[in-house]
C-alpha cells in the first residue's frame, strides 16, 4: 500500500517535473521559437544589409550594431510593410507616430555609452524598437509614451517578443520620480527644450541624449551631469524628429 502509495506519488511527481520543465523550456525558448517562426533567411539578410550600411555612415559602435542585428525590426511594422522595415528611414507607426530612422537609433544609442545592468528612462516608447534595441544591450528599460493607443499595442508586442521593459502611459516632460535616478535618460521625441524635471532624475556622472529644438528640426545634445548642479552639454547635429508634445497640446 506504502509503495503503491509512493509509486503513486513519483508518477505525479514525475509528471509536475516534466510539466514544469516543459513550461520553463518553452518560456526560454520562447524568443527562440517565435524568431524560428518569423524571422526568416530573408529577414536576416535584409537586417545584415541595412547594419552594414549604417556602419559605412559612420557608426562604429559594434556593440550597438550588433543588439540592431538581433532585433527583427520587421516586427515593428505593419507586415505589409517589409521592404521599409529594412530601409534606413523612420515609418508610420500610427497615432501620427513613426518608428525612428535605423541610422538615428543607433546614432542615439552610441551617444549613451551604455553599460550592462544601466538604468534607463526612455521618452517616447513609440513602436518599441528602441527600446529592445536598449535591452539587447542589458540595459533596464523604463519608457514612457504618452499615446494610449501606441501603448497598449507596444506593449503587447513585446511581451509577445519576450522582452520586459517597464512601460508606463503618461508625460515623459514628469519623467518617473518614484524610480529615479537614472543612469542614462534618452528622448526619442523633438523636445523645445530641456525638461527641467528630466535633469533632476539624472544620476551624477549620467547623460541625457535629447533631440532639442522647437521647430522642424532638433540639435542632438549630450547632457552629462557633473554634480548636483552643473552639467556639461555638447550640442552635435541636426534631426527631424516628431514634437515632445507638452500636456496642453495633448488631444492635438
Ligand atoms: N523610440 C520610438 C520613437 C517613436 S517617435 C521608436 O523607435 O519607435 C516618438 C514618440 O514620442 C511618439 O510615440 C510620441 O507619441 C512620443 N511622445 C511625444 N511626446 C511625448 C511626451 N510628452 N511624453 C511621452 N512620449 C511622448
Amino acid at each position: 500500500m506504502f509503495q503503491c502509495e509512493r509509486v503513486f506519488v513519483n508518477r505525479k511527481q514525475k509528471k509536475c517535473e516534466i510539466r514544469l520543465f516543459l513550461e520553463v523550456s518553452l518560456r526560454t525558448n520562447h524568443r527562440t521559437i517565435k524568431m524560428k517562426q518569423e524571422d526568416n533567411f530573408k529577414h536576416q539578410g535584409m537586417r545584415k544589409q541595412l547594419i552594414d550600411s549604417i556602419r559605412t555612415k559612420g557608426i562604429d559602435d559594434e556593440r550597438v550594431l550588433e543588439a540592431m542585428l538581433k532585433v527583427p525590426r520587421h516586427h515593428f511594422l505593419e507586415k505589409a510593410f517589409l521592404n521599409q522595415a529594412y530601409t534606413d528611414q523612420a515609418f508610420k507607426i500610427g497615432a501620427g507616430q513613426t518608428i525612428s530612422q535605423p541610422y538615428t537609433v543607433a546614432y542615439q544609442t552610441s551617444l549613451l555609452h551604455l553599460k550592462k545592468g544601466d538604468k534607463v528612462l526612455e521618452i517616447g516608447t513609440g513602436s518599441g524598437y528602441q527600446t529592445c534595441i536598449l535591452l539587447e544591450m542589458g540595459a533596464k528599460v523604463f519608457s514612457i509614451e504618452r499615446q494610449k493607443e501606441l501603448f497598449d499595442k507596444t506593449k503587447d508586442l513585446l511581451s509577445s517578443l519576450a522582452y520586459s521593459p517597464k512601460l508606463f502611459y503618461g508625460d515623459g516632460y514628469k519623467g518617473l520620480p518614484s524610480y529615479a535616478p537614472f543612469d542614462k535618460v534618452l528622448v526619442t521625441c523633438g523636445a523645445p527644450h530641456v525638461p527641467e524635471e528630466l535633469l533632476k532624475q539624472l544620476k551624477v556622472g549620467g547623460v541625457m541624449v535629447i533631440p532639442v529644438g522647437a521647430g522642424d528640426v532638433q540639435i542632438m545634445t549630450t547632457i552629462l551631469k557633473t554634480s548636483e548642479t552643473t552639467f556639461e552639454t555638447h550640442e552635435l547635429k541636426n534631426f527631424r524628429f516628431v514634437p515632445m508634445l507638452e500636456h496642453k497640446e495633448w488631444g492635438k
